[in-house]
């Protein structure tokens, strides 16, 4: 049964598609046979002990990583060495990071604006009305022009997806997207996601909080040592962990 047979909001289109594929830094093998098929509007979080090729995975899928055997298909593009395939898939695909990565000379609604006037080639006043539609779909229009360094680092985030945002994205990857943060700046970034998945965007999401995952996902994916263990709707992955591997790992994180 297809996702979107028992979720709303979930289409028959397939956003990203992972046949086969594998990984080597060197002579480790990081990813052994990964098979992923995501749904437009599907909510995904990946999660699992560190070191077990959850942010390996999700940066195969923009090319910040390159898989060497197997295929990755976005929207229809397969991932290749051809640039132009790259470069069509970044521009679909935005990407969160723990460590916020925004350039710290430039204020909050430069940082937004960079992408779509030099990559998109946005005229500079339409580039700025869009950063500011994100800004305040963040909730932060009121930060635009301060410095990155001048915020906390839950506004920082939500800077940073709105950032994303601003490219018009297909897909949101997020990776550990509240690990660098306070914990009362958490809550504000995890609204902010909580209300994309809401909008339909299709998100995976590699993130240790699990009440998003049952708040939020239509399914959760467990991997440990480089493989895919276990997959499954919240409720069954939660209250019915099927592998030794999972439960071990649901015991020493709920
Ligand atoms: P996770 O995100 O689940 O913590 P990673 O995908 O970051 O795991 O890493 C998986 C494994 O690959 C880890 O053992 C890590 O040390 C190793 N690794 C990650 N990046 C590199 C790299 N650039 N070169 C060599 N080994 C790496
Ligand atoms: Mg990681």
């Amino acid at each position: 049964m297809t996702a979107s047979a028992v979720t709303p909001g979930i289409t028959d289109k397939v956003m990203i598609e992972m046949k086969g594929v594998h990984k080597w830094y060197g002579q480790f093998h990081v990813l052994k046979d990964i098979n992923l098929t995501v749904q437009q509007g599907e909510r995904i979080v990946l999660c699992g002990p560190s070191g077990s090729g959850k942010s390996t995975t999700i940066r195969c899928i923009n090319r910040l990583e390159e898989h060497q055997q197997g295929q990755i298909i976005v929207d229809g593009t397969e991932l290749t060495s051809n640039v132009k395939h790259i470069e069509a898939i970044r521009r679909e695909v935005g990407m969160v990071f723990q460590h916020f990565n925004l350039f710290p000379h430039l204020t909050v609604l430069e940082n937004c604006v960079l992408a779509p006037i030099w990559v998109r080639k946005m005229p500079r006043r339409e580039a700025e009305a869009l950063g500011m539609k994100y800004l305040e779909r963040v909730k932060i229009p009121d930060q635009a022009k301060k410095y990155p360094g001048q915020l906390s680092g839950g506004q920082q985030q939500r800077v940073a997806i709105a950032r994303s945002l601003c490219m018009q994205p297909k897909i949101m990857l997020f990776d550990e997207p509240t690990s660098a943060l306070d914990p009362e700046m958490v809550k504000e970034v995890l609204d902010t996601m909580v209300s994309l998945a809401e909008d339909g965007m299709t998100m995976l999401c590699v993130t240790h909080e699990m009440g998003f995952a049952k708040q939020v996902a239509n399914r959760v994916i467990f991997m440990d040592r480089g493989e895919i263990i276990e997959q499954n709707d919240p409720q069954t992955f939660f209250n019915h962990p099927q592998n030794e591997r999972t439960k071990l790992f649901l015991s020493q994180i709920i």
